[in-house]
């Protein structure tokens, strides 16, 4: 992340007083979660909130269960929470979460009294008006449902408002579950368009099927692409003359991987996770986990277009190479901020007291995320920088480097 903003330094015109701001977070509690598991013992879980700035409003961003979360991976991630509010002009600063566990090996019980034991740590921390959490890898619409119900009963009342991303009996928005997936439909169209070719018939290779990859998967599909290949933690499937989306998230909804669809679909073949970021496709995108591109799978990459569905799937090393080999790589902090989008209208609707249709959420997100396309391609075209990510974060290094200095001397 730091090399990230580090490349985009030059190119935008940063005070040295704010530069060492926008290198550190704001701050990060680490807090310990006394689980009761349901054989009657106690499990004592390691979970973060790493509160990266603020200076563009109140902090934002998701919460992951995964066991490789940690004091480094949450910083990361909040730094790129900053930026990606900031490219899509959000009224946001960046925020993460995370607890260290594996959640396949805990039950709904102990995932909800996990989220309890989570929300009365960081409970002093976030609020509606300074940190309003979200879901993301492996935490849910019901993951927030109990963080909201936890929290709403320290205040006495609800408090939808503290958390997006909910299910819509208690203010949700229509859209936000499919929002990241479809910001990547959206995106990659605006990427086709700007390389002058047709999606209608390319070929897409998707790592992931999760909320992000599936969605995406469904909505590429619908919009005319072939998507060749897709994979999970299980293992992959391809196809050349195209998978058929519903059928795997059938076959996912019954047998709960990926693995295994070759056997039922003919002309699929398994595929390794390596095999599939190294196929011959139009357009791969990775919608898992971060350092997935590394140099090595860089070198071997066959996709004309990479767009970055996961946050940080391309290592520093692996920009690298794409960038000397001319790889257009559209970054996550703007491909996937279709989620972050339309969490913001989720706030704003529940603030107001207020829901809108399905039709205009899916309007707002296309216009802001278009837009954000349009102010970095403004940037790549006039300020000579080497390419689509550092031109994202010279918008973003920009914008919040102006709210610090507005906000006036230390
Ligand atoms: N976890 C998502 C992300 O990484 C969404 C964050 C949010 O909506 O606050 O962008």
């Amino acid at each position: 992340m730091l090399s990230q903003v580090e490349r985009a330094r030059e190119f935008v015109d940063v005070p040295d007083d704010v530069y060492p701001q926008l290198r550190t977070p704001e701050r990060t509690l680490k807090v310990s979660l006394p689980v009761r598991r349901d054989d009657g013992s106690v499990e004592v879980f390691e979970g973060y909130r790493c509160q990266y700035d603020s200076a563009r409003g109140p902090y934002k961003g998701g919460i992951r269960y995964h066991p490789a979360v940690s004091m480094d991976e949450v910083t990361a991630l909040a730094g790129w929470m900053t930026w990606k509010s900031a490219v899509v002009d959000l009224p946001f600063g960046g925020a993460k979460g995370g607890v260290v566990c594996d959640p396949a090996e805990l039950s709904e019980g102990e995932l909800r009294r996990l989220t309890r034991a989570y929300t009365d740590g960081v409970r002093r921390v976030i609020g509606p008006d300074t940190d309003i959490p979200a879901p993301d890898v492996n935490t849910d619409p019901q993951t927030m449902a109990w963080l909201m119900d936890t929290y709403s009963r320290y205040e006495d009342h609800a408090v939808p408002e503290v958390v997006t991303g909910k299910p819509l009996e208690i203010g949700g928005t229509e859209g936000r579950v499919e929002a990241t997936g479809r910001g990547i439909t959206i995106v990659t169209e605006r990427t086709f368009d700007y390389l002058d070719t047709n999606l209608d018939g390319a070929s897409v290779a998707i790592q992931g099927f999760g909320n992000v990859g599936s969605v995406a998967a469904r909505l590429l599909d619908e919009r005319g692409a072939d998507v060749v290949a897709i994979s999970d933690v299980s293992g992959g499937v391809h196809d050349p003359d195209g998978l058929d989306v519903q059928a795997l998230l059938d076959h996912v909804d019954t047998a709960g991987y990926v693995e295994g669809f070759e056997t039922v679909a003919a002309g699929a073949d398994a595929v390794t996770n390596e095999q599939l970021l190294t196929e011959d496709v139009d357009v791969l995108v990775p919608a898992a986990i971060e350092d997935v591109i590394t140099e090595e799978i860089a070198r071997d990459l066959s996709a004309d277009v990479v767009v970055e569905a996961a946050n940080g799937p391309t290592t520093a090393a692996g920009d690298e190479v794409l960038r000397q080999r001319d790889v257009p790589v559209v970054p996550d902090i703007l491909a996937n901020a279709g989620g972050v989008v339309v969490s913001h209208l989720e706030w704003v609707q529940n603030t107001q007291q207020y829901s809108w249709s399905r039709e205009e959420v899916n309007r707002d997100l296309r216009q802001r995320l278009t837009r954000g396309f349009e102010d970095l391609l403004d940037v790549y075209e006039s300020r000579d920088v080497p390419d689509l990510r550092t031109a994202a974060y010279v918008v973003a290094l920009d914008r919040v480097a102006a709210a610090h200095e507005v906000r006036g001397p230390l």
